[in-house]
């Protein structure tokens, strides 16, 4: 068990208060860690620091050189600790140690892409009338606010993080009040990197108060959210305090759709993997399958002698492939979803419960469920459950797919699986989506643009559009002229 304090100005602190909060293992319960519980007087003051960083510090005047080998040092000093952080991962929210290595791996890999961009941020120059000079100058946008979700909590650091710092600003980050853990350690490797102090500051504890605070505060120029869609859209109306900029990353309903000329082992992995990563508490999860009519069946009786593959346990335990999910209100809910799927008709073919066995009695697990024969209309083809539960919905041709895929209040990510290139981009073409795949499911980049279409957000984070969220645009004109202009 460790006590932790909080990075606020290049120093430890606790809450004004005193108040802590307890961190808990979520496969067995066990106290990991203690964490302050700070409020919206915290949050307050370590604005005032970012502000103080961004205005009269040394931060504003620091060259993008020396920002991105600021980065470089802290990708390089996370790999050093590969092995700390990714355990600490899972004993914080609970997903497989595999699952956690390669998260650490790609959070280091986005620090690193930031510090390479820091220096290749410029503006342009447009032909304007001969007598003058136009240029862009691209600054930074100032103070930030990052607020970021529990199921990736180190990642999603490393994705609020790097842009904001390659581009100049200063912030403040809140992780989730459930899985602070690997932020804080990650707070110990930026000051032994030695950014200046108030650049970088993380602050833990709850929305209310805190996360709200960064949300309303006029102080801060930009707010950077990732979370649910409901928190996302008071975020957004908090931001209206002083019209701050802001980005948004929310939820998903996301279609994966296996056509039957699919290459059928391909797609019941890539179905399974879909839905089950993660535990399924994956805002991109390929929640709802949608399957062709003439393969359906078949489809989904592979699906479910497939599932005992997928080992449940604490993540730590070689060849555990789903962990507990974060908290037992979170199972909780989660469960109440399955209950909501069997009254609305829909057919459960695996899971559904917590699972057997001693050693998983004292933690927040729940069986891979699969419900099948699920209308587009239930609840659980339209609200993101964001767990170990998969719709399926079968189809009967390509238009059929299309619209049933569409239609969702959500746009974040789709799936298509098909041998014909033709249909898979067709396909594509017409989904309303922001991040898409054909024949896999998942793998993303940090060089590619992520964020989603309808609810499911504004803006994009990673690769170049990722550090547009973090610059302001000024045009600077120059008279070429010396005479005046002599209009009076
Ligand atoms: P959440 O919305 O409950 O919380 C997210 C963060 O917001 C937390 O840090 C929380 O403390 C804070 N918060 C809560 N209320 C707030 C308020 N009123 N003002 C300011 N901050 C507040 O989400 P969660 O349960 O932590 O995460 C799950 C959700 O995140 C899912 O909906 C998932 O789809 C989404 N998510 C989206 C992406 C993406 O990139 N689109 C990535 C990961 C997770």
């Amino acid at each position: 068990m460790k006590n932790y304090e909080m990075y606020v100005n290049g120093k430890w602190i606790k809450a004004r208060s005193g108040a802590t909060r307890e961190i808990r293992d979520p496969a067995n319960g066990e106290l990991i860690a203690r964490v302050p519980e700070s409020t919206r007087e915290d949050a307050a003051a370590a604005i005032d620091a970012a502000r103080a960083a961004f205005d009269k510090g040394p931060w504003r005047a620091t060259n993008a050189q020396d920002r991105g080998k600021l980065l470089f040092k802290l990708a390089d000093a996370i790999r050093k600790e590969a092995k700390i952080f990714a355990e600490l991962e899972t004993r914080n929210c609970g997903k497989p140690l595999a699952e956690s290595e390669f998260d650490v791996a790609d959070a280091a890999n986005c620090f690193e892409f930031y510090g390479g961009l820091a220096t290749k941020i410029h503006g342009e120059t447009m032909q304007v009338p001969a007598n003058s000079l136009s240029f862009v100058l691209r600054e930074p946008v100032g103070v930030c606010g990052q607020i970021i979700p529990w199921n990736y909590p180190l990642l999603m650091c490393a994705w609020k993080l790097a842009p904001a710092i390659a581009a100049g600003c200063t912030t403040v980050l809140k992780p989730s009040e459930l899985t602070p853990l690997t932020a804080l350690e990650l707070a110990r490797l930026i000051e032994a990197c030695e950014f200046p102090a108030g650049v970088i500051n993380i602050l833990t504890g709850p929305g209310a108060g805190a996360g709200e605070e960064l949300a309303m505060s006029s102080k801060v120029d930009k707010v950077a959210f990732t979370g649910g869609t409901v928190t996302g859209r008071k975020v957004m109306e908090s931001a209206t305090s002083n019209l701050k900029k802001i980005s948004l990353e929310l939820g998903g309903k996301n279609p994966n759709i296996v056509f039957a000329d699919a290459d059928f082992e391909s797609a019941v992995d890539g179905a399974l993997f879909g839905a089950f990563a993660n535990q399924g508490e994956v805002c991109s999860a390929g929640s709802r399958l949608l399957v062709e009519e003439s393969i359906h069946r078949k489809l989904v009786d592979a699906m479910v002698k497939k599932v005992p593959r997928i080992k449940l346990g604490h993540g730590l335990t070689p060849g555990v492939k789903m962990g507990p999910l974060v908290s037992a209100a979170h199972r909780e809910k989660v469960e109440s979803y399955i209950r909501i799927g069997v009254q609305e008709g829909a057919k459960l073919v695996c899971g559904g419960k917590r699972p057997e066995g001693k050693d998983l009695a004292g933690g927040n697990f729940l069986e891979p469920t699969i419900f099948d024969d699920v209308k587009p209309a239930m609840r659980i083809a339209r609200e993101e459950i964001f767990g170990p539960v998969l719709s399926v919905i079968p189809f009967k041709n390509e238009e059929d797919a299309i619209r049933i895929a569409n239609d969702s209040e959500y746009g974040l990510a789709a799936g298509v699986w098909t041998l014909n290139i033709n249909r898979g981009l067709r396909v594509i073409k017409q989904l309303r989506a922001g991040i898409t795949w054909i024949n896999t499911y998942h793998p993303t980049f940090n060089e590619m643009p992520w964020g989603g279409y309808k609810q499911s957000g504004t803006g994009r984070e990673l690769g170049l559009y990722g550090i547009e969220a973090y610059l302001e645009t000024k045009q600077v004109n120059v008279s070429l002229d010396e005479a005046p202009i002599g209009w009076y």
